[in-house]
């Protein structure tokens, strides 16, 4: 059976060497979307694997180790999250693709952090009012960014949650009166992204690094560790460090993507391993998947 394999950028080399692609969510659910094999290998996390199922339920889509969950999912009851949406009937829900499919059916829009800040401006252009789930991070920064309350589920990134500011500070103070640069992924803390020279998504970080020009200045990275890797294999003449997470802190990783073992991907590109995503209902998919379709749309027309 002709297989693809996806991987996330926060999965290991070893396994990112196995992938015929590698990406952001974004990248790797339009992959998912337009691929004609019968087998989709999804390296990522299962609301990953599960987004793939609903944007090509033809294929099977095989999610290497089932753990493989999100804390943002994880923190977020899905019977809660609909009282709280009851409690904004005149607001449109707008919902980070970090979200199970039974979360997604309950969203208006679906975004990624490439495609948070455009989808949320034009819907307050068209006046209207916005909630946004799961990630409280990200909201209260789309919130700042755009000026507007943006009223935020409450549940966050256990990777992202733990950059410390304080500990920030103090690395910052070993370079006297040379700032660094920070660059950092929205679903960090506000004391984090109040700092930043630039603040965007996992893809957005990467193309930023490369881009930069070379200057004394290093640079601190607010995001998973192994973009960060990623980052200095790109640009060896950058000097590139990650953000330090609060003290004892063992958080600077994702451990949900790095469940996803070579071992594992192999088999289940083989067949032989994995959990194959059958079991999601197809009322619910088909509801998740609307406003899924209206963020593929203004993808490629940039309207909503
Ligand atoms: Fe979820 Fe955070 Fe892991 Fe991404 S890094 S999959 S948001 S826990």
């Amino acid at each position: 059976m002709k297989t693809v394999t996806l991987a996330h950028y926060y999965t290991t080399k070893e396994v990112q060497d196995m992938a015929d692609h590698v990406g952001d969510s974004l990248d790797l659910a339009q992959r998912a979307k337009e691929s004609n094999a019968g087998r989709i290998v999804f390296a990522g996390v299962r609301f990953m694997a599960e987004t793939a199922k609903m944007l090509n339920p033809e294929a099977e889509v095989i999610l290497p180790d089932w753990n493989s969950t999100c804390s943002l999912v994880e923190q977020t009851d899905v019977f809660d999250l609909w009282e709280w949406r009851a409690d904004h009937p005149d607001h449109v829900h707008v919902m980070y693709i970090n979200s199970s499919v039974g979360q997604k059916a309950l969203a208006d829009y679906i975004v990624t952090s490439r495609n948070a800040e455009p989808i949320v401006q034009k819907l307050l252009e068209k006046g209207q009012k916005v909630i946004f789930s799961p990630d409280r991070n990200m909201g209260n920064w789309l919130s700042r960014k755009l000026g507007v309350e943006i009223p935020s589920w409450s549940a966050v990134c256990e990777v992202h949650d733990q950059f410390d500011r304080q500990r920030l500070d103090e690395s910052f103070a070993k370079y006297g009166g040379r700032i660094p640069y920070l660059i950092a992924h929205p679903e960090s803390p506000m004391p984090i992204l109040e700092e930043a020279n630039y603040i965007g998504s996992t893809a957005g970080m990467l193309d930023w690094v490369d881009r930069k020009t070379l200057d004394d200045k290093d640079i601190f990275v607010a995001t998973e560790f192994e973009l960060v890797r990623m980052m200095r294999e790109r640009r060896p003449d950058l000097k590139i460090w990650q953000v330090p997470v609060i003290a004892d802190c063992r958080c600077n990783e994702c451990p949900y993507m790095k469940l996803n073992s070579a071992a594992k991907v192999k088999a289940a590109i083989a067949g032989t391993g994995g959990t194959v995503i059958n079991y999601l209902d197809p009322d619910m998919m088909a509801r998740a998947k609307v406003p899924v379709e209206r963020m593929m749309k203004f993808n490629e027309t940039g309207k909503i």
